[in-house]
């Protein structure tokens, strides 16, 4: 069962990094398992394993057909010529394409077990994308069932992988996940979304698997099948999946296209190979072009290969180092299904942060490239403090443009201001206006990493209005009388739909405009004499307010 067979070790957002223990060694996850045809691999097995996979896939069902019981004898590792781990599948993808198999359910999964499969699949039913409701919630129960059946079989050491199916009917897909859940598969995996990749639907990918992660238990590890775009790597590591299997490389290789971290390219159409990997260092695409087409076809799928390759060490390090959200964002820039799949994968983020680590060592700063980036875990987890954790001490609520220096109550102008006249912080709550915060109430200045974070307000130009609305509901919900905001970069409009926001509330407002930050910097004496004097009106006038005699 999957609890004796897989180990997290660091996570980032929904990523982990993880161990995968098979009867024949352990594999270092997120992997990819490069999908070998056992009758003809257009790159042999031995090599692909040299390169540094540690887990082949290959098709029991392909194997079944053409070897039969020959195969028995010198079992799948023998067939491909390695001895490291080796994940077979079990024919559901030509069952998609061709509608049938000729193998019954059980018997596929026992051949599996006799050709000494280290992982092996269930002969489920991949939902089509087209496939109405009913069909698809029947199809689900026969997945089920199959899944049930063949793990009452002595597997002898091979982790049974129980696949989640249910395709872009979400409910269904979130029932399979949550039955097979209680059931001890050796793994879970994501199955058919062949389709949604073909079209670039990434968005529905999120969908999908998304709602499967969330359904099922979360230290168990989780393959999607046909996941071989190296754009799409980052995305799918992102969502929790800890293995993917891809033919892509060969695919596309006979197609004569090379694959780049962010797209493909045509042989046809390029004059210099972006890339260094041994192919592209020993040939030009001169060379390449030019030679016969079954050498030229090898070569590209070995280098779609190392491009993988070195994708997962990216990704694998972006996990060590906390860094997964930014290569996805960049990822995202490369392509629009990859910006639309990213906008999906925010509306997660409050589940995301629930996994996310709070802190890590060594403390790393965060860097926020763009708007998307407000949709951190970091920034999504700070806005729940601010709902449940913080209170309101005063009437008058003391906010601050942000500045460039931070923690911003140890060094620059809000520092300054603190030794010129401490009292100003006495009558009021203050807080720091922050582009991808939103509101950071001064108390929690030393929490990571509302200090360690570099972010410009250009980045966040299109995100002011709703910057300007987490900080209207923040003064609005904590129930302040009177606001003083201290600025010096930020727009005057934006200052003044701000106060016309409150005034309709009926918060007092005073705006303070600071001409020169540097010179407030230098001498903080007569800004510090501003900010007291609007306080001392704020409060005398909510005083008047609240003696006013009620209307009749
Ligand atoms: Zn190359």
């Amino acid at each position: 069962m999957w609890r004796d067979a897989f180990e997290i070790r660091e996570i980032d957002l929904f990523g982990r990094l993880g161990r995968l223990y098979t009867r024949r060694g352990v594999v270092e996850t997120p992997t990819l398992t490069p999908v070998i045809n056992p009758s003809k691999p257009v790159v042999e097995p031995q090599q692909i394993q040299r390169m540094g996979y540690q887990l082949l896939m290959t098709n029991s069902y392909i194997i079944y057909r053409s070897y039969g019981d020959l195969a028995k004898e010198v079992g799948v590792h023998g067939i491909l010529g390695v001895d490291g781990p080796v994940f077979t599948d079990s024919g559901a993808y030509q069952l998609m394409i061709y509608g049938k198999v000729e193998v019954k359910p059980l018997e596929i999964v026992e051949y599996q077990v006799e050709i000494g499969s280290d992982i092996g699949v269930v002969l489920d039913i991949p939902t089509r994308r087209d496939t109405p409701y009913d069909q698809a919630r029947l199809e689900v129960e026969e997945t089920l069932r199959r899944v049930r059946e063949a793990l009452s079989l002595d597997l002898k050491g091979m982790l049974l992988v129980a696949p989640v199916q249910g395709g872009t009917h979400i409910p269904l897909v979130a029932y399979a996940a949550r039955e097979l859940a209680e059931l001890p598969a050796g793994m879970y995996a994501v199955g058919g979304p062949t389709q949604l990749m073909q079209e670039y639907d990434f968005k529905e990918l999120v969908r999908l698997v998304m709602t499967a992660r969330l359904n099922l238990p979360w230290a168990a590890p989780l393959h999607l099948f046909g996941a071989g775009h190296p754009l799409m790597l980052p995305l799918a590591v992102a969502m929790g999946v800890d293995t993917f299997d891809s033919a892509s490389y060969a695919l596309y290789s006979r197609d004569e296209r090379l694959m780049t971290p962010y797209g493909t390219l045509r042989l046809s159409e390029v004059e210099e190979l972006p890339c260094s990997c041994p192919v592209c260092s020993k040939h030009s695409a001169k060379e390449l072009k030019e030679m016969p087409r079954q050498e030229r076809i090898r070569l590209i799928a070995e280098h779609n290969l190392y491009v993988l390759l070195e994708e997962l060490r990216r990704i694998r390090e972006a996990i060590r180092e906390g860094r997964l959200w930014e290569l996805l964002e960049s990822r995202a820039c490369a392509h629009p299904s990859m910006m639309e799949a990213l906008r999906e994968y925010v509306r997660y983020s409050r589940f995301i942060a629930t996994k996310h680590p709070v802190t890590r060592f060594p403390v790393r700063g965060v860097f926020f490239a763009s708007r998307l980036s407000r949709y951190r875990p970091e920034v999504v987890r700070h806005h729940e403090r601010l709902k449940y954790r913080v209170e309101r001490t005063r009437d008058i609520f003391l906010l601050f443009e942000e500045t460039p220096q931070k923690p911003f109550t140890r060094a620059g102008l809000i520092k300054e201001l603190m030794l010129q006249d401490t009292d100003i912080f006495r009558m009021s709550d203050a807080a720091v206006l922050s582009y991808p915060f939103s509101l950071i109430p001064l108390e929690l200045d030393g929490v990571y990493p509302l200090s360690q974070y570099e972010a410009s307000r250009n980045v966040f130009e299109l995100a002011m209005d709703e910057i300007a609305a987490d900080v209207l509901w923040y003064i609005l919900n904590k129930g302040y009388k009177g606001v003083v905001l201290v600025y010096y970069t930020l727009p005057e409009r934006f200052v003044r739909k701000l106060s016309e926001s409150l005034a309709a509330e009926e918060v007092l407002f005073l705006g303070i405009g600071v001409e020169n930050y540097q010179e407030a910097l230098s001498n903080p004496k007569p800004l510090a004499a501003r900010i007291r004097a609007a306080l001392e009106t704020l409060h005398d006038l909510t005083r008047d307010r609240q003696a006013a005699p009620a209307p009749a």
